[in-house]
């Protein structure tokens, strides 16, 4: 895997830089998958980055949209291919605040997408690193760069806290539904 900083011909300087911009990106990226726990989704979000603007943004939606295949970063490259009026989005940068599953890694391959930058690591469904390593397979005919690890402890949190929060609210139920039971 590469580091946070991939470009190890470049000075410190432009490291430091690129390091930033991944930052400030993935603050984007962050606030995106607000709008995910708003409508109580598992709390995701991606965006696409081409010359320093956005080109297309997404959160996870797969429940709200009645479609397995709405995660982040499948939005965020629809979104964005929309906009290029091209299915294929080299020299973009995706962003997303977890290590992408293997459909969106694979999605992202298809994309022909230059560089993930990705905040958490997942485990479990996890293609990239953890579970998987879609983005370094010798027979994909595109390589995709990535960096993991930018604002991690920040999308960490944010995810443990919504499954602790859903697992409360999971108790909460039950013993409401035994207290009515009590009562009856
Ligand atoms: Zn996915």
């Amino acid at each position: 895997m590469t580091s946070e900083n991939p470009h190890t011909d470049h000075s410190n300087t432009e490291n430091q830089n690129v390091l930033t911009e991944d930052r400030r990106w993935m603050q984007r990226a962050l606030q995106l998958a607000q709008q995910a726990e708003a409508l109580q989704e598992v709390p995701v979000g991606a965006l696409i980055v081409l010359n320093g603007q956005v080109i297309g943004e997404g959160w996870n939606q797969p429940i709200t949209g009645c479609d397995p295949t709405a995660h982040a970063e499948i939005m965020a490259l629809r979104s964005a291919a929309k906009h290029q009026q091209n299915y294929r989005l080299p020299e973009a940068t995706l962003y997303v605040t977890i290590e992408p599953c293997t459909m969106c890694a694979g999605a992202i391959v298809h994309s022909r997408v230059k560089r993930v930058v990705f905040a958490a690591s997942e485990p479990k469904a996890g293609a990239v690193i953890s579970n998987g390593s879609v983005f370094d397979r010798p027979e994909m005919n595109h390589r995709v760069e990535y960096s993991a690890g930018v604002c991690e402890a920040e999308a960490s949190a944010m995810i443990q806290a919504f499954f602790k929060r859903r697992r409360e609210e999971k108790k909460a139920a039950r013993q409401a539904l035994k207290e009515q039971a009590c009562k009856e």
